[in-house]
């Protein structure tokens, strides 16, 4: 059933890299939080206590309580991602569980990862519908450091852009009818039919 099309989960470029890490880190297994923003955005991922094996992580309702409870935003936290360490990426039966234990009245974001940088990504909803869509796209959402206009400046003082120099054709007439100096800079002429006809 294909509801929305084009659905897809994107995550900070900073709390992906931390994942990384932690699934480097980790012998087997791990879990995180993180919030999720408008347009399914993935960010501020947190770690809380718990307890791994090579096989599982679960998660401790203590201490997602204590986790919640001193959130700044709880509401925010909509997204659930654990590692399978060596094993492939799928959801097991005890992270469909885990999913269903974190039932909330808008969404939940799931990725499961492995060491080999493999991942996967479901999104759950629960009202009005119960419905999975499973096997999203996840797209790294890298920050805008407003570099425009610094690399608008360096661009324009070290580039010179140089059209490049075409081969006359087969009568020895170059093709274009327009000079090839070394700084233009008014980029590709306009070219209409009269033009490329022109021999
Ligand atoms: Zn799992």
């Amino acid at each position: 059933m294909k509801v929305k099309q084009n659905l897809r989960v994107r995550i900070d470029a900073e709390a992906m890299e931390r994942i990384w890490h932690w699934t480097d880190l980790a012998t087997g297994e791990f879990s995180c939080l993180a919030t999720v923003a408008d347009d399914i955005i993935v960010g501020a991922v947190q770690l809380f206590d718990q307890v791994c094996t090579s096989a599982s992580t679960e998660l401790d309702q203590d201490a997602l309580a204590k986790f919640l409870v001193t959130h700044p935003q709880p509401e925010r936290v909509r997204a659930w991602i654990h590692s399978h360490g060596r094993l492939g990426v799928f959801w097991s039966q005890q992270d469909d569980a885990c999913i269903e234990g974190l039932a909330n009245d808008t969404c939940l974001v799931s990725i499961v990862v492995n060491k080999k940088r493999e991942w996967k990504a479901r999104i759950d909803v629960w009202q009005p519908l119960r419905l999975t869509f499973d096997d999203l796209p996840l797209d790294i959402s890298v920050p805008d450091h407003n570099l425009r206009a610094e690399c608008e400046r360096l661009f324009n003082a070290h580039v010179v852009e140089q059209l490049p120099m075409l081969l006359p054709d087969l009568h020895g007439v170059p093709r274009h009818p327009f000079p090839l100096t070394p700084n233009y800079r008014g980029g590709w002429p306009d070219f209409d039919d009269d033009v490329a006809d022109w021999r």
